[in-house]
């Protein structure tokens, strides 16, 4: 399993079990390079759902390319590894809800940019920047203007 801090292909098992609800298993993992601690679960997959990007081309949803976004963008914001769990968890259920075989890569971005809001300012701010590929400065302060604004809404929403 790569490493999703310096993309180090090998990656060492250090634990290994169910999660509570029994669904999935979790192993925890440490870089034999870099050193970095990091989680994978293995679940069943029920229906494959294809994933259509920018470019129109086609890729299997894959739940652990979102976590590790989810996981970069999280970096160092002293985020509950739980909370991005159950971030990642969120948009998956809501793409296998969605009943559809094929889901616009756009809209998952999205949907984690929805869980990202409601979690992390900074952690929003910097999927959202490359997710969103911004190619101007202004559109960037723009953006984090926004941010901001939402930060001032009430504590708990
Ligand atoms: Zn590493």
């Amino acid at each position: 399993m790569r490493c999703p801090f310096c993309a180090h292909d090998d990656s060492q098992v250090k634990d290994s079990r169910p999660t509570e609800d029994n669904t999935a298993i979790r192993r925890r993992r440490q870089c034999s390079n870099c050193g970095a601690r990091f989680t994978t679960f293995e679940r069943v997959q029920l229906r494959e759902i294809m994933v259509v990007k920018s470019d129109d081309g086609r890729e299997p949803f894959n739940r652990s390319k979102i976590e590790q976004s989810v996981v970069l963008a999280c970096r160092k914001r002293g985020i509950d590894r739980e909370r991005i769990d159950q971030l990642v968890s969120g948009v998956q259920r809501q793409v296998e809800i969605s009943g559809e075989n094929e889901i616009p890569s756009l809209v998952i971005g999205e949907m984690v940019m929805e869980g990202l809001r409601q979690l992390d300012s900074v952690a929003y701010i910097r999927f959202a920047s490359v997710y969103r590929d911004f190619s101007e400065a202004r559109d960037f302060e723009e953006f984090a203007g926004t941010v901001r604004e939402v930060g001032q809404e009430a504590p708990g929403d």
